[in-house]
């Protein structure tokens, strides 16, 4: 007499449980860097947005802001204030992201050909 395995399904579920990789880019955390501070222009460190993590997400290296020290760990900084303060002060960590986002993209469009900018 033959019994079924009462585990067959937590076989299933184990393989959903995969741990997803957090992308990293040194390349990217430089360029990031590079733009300065996306609130005031000084020169930044990259800032590691906590938003939309949770739920297995991870931050990735291409969820990041550029922010000076000041903003950052600083007297104002989002460390420093917590995030749902400073952020109603300076802008969603969302808001920023984009925003850094259209400047890299605007950054990479004077090299490319035949990219036309956006109006
Ligand atoms: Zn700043
Ligand atoms: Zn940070």
């Amino acid at each position: 007499m033959s019994i079924l395995p009462p585990n067959q399904q937590s076989n299933q579920s184990r393989q959903i449980l995969k741990q997803p990789k957090r992308l990293k880019s040194p390349k990217h955390l430089a360029k990031v860097a590079s733009l300065g501070c996306i609130l005031c222009g000084s020169p930044s460190q990259v800032h590691h947005i906590r938003t939309g993590q949770g739920m297995g997400l991870k931050a990735s290296d291409f969820d990041t802001i550029p922010l000076c020290e000041r903003h950052h760990t600083g007297k104002e900084g989002i460390h420093t204030c917590g995030s749902r303060v400073w952020q109603m002060r300076f802008g969603t960590e969302i808001e920023l992201l984009e925003k850094t986002r259209e400047l890299l993209d605007a950054d990479s469009r004077e090299t490319k050909i035949g990219h036309l900018p956006k109006k």
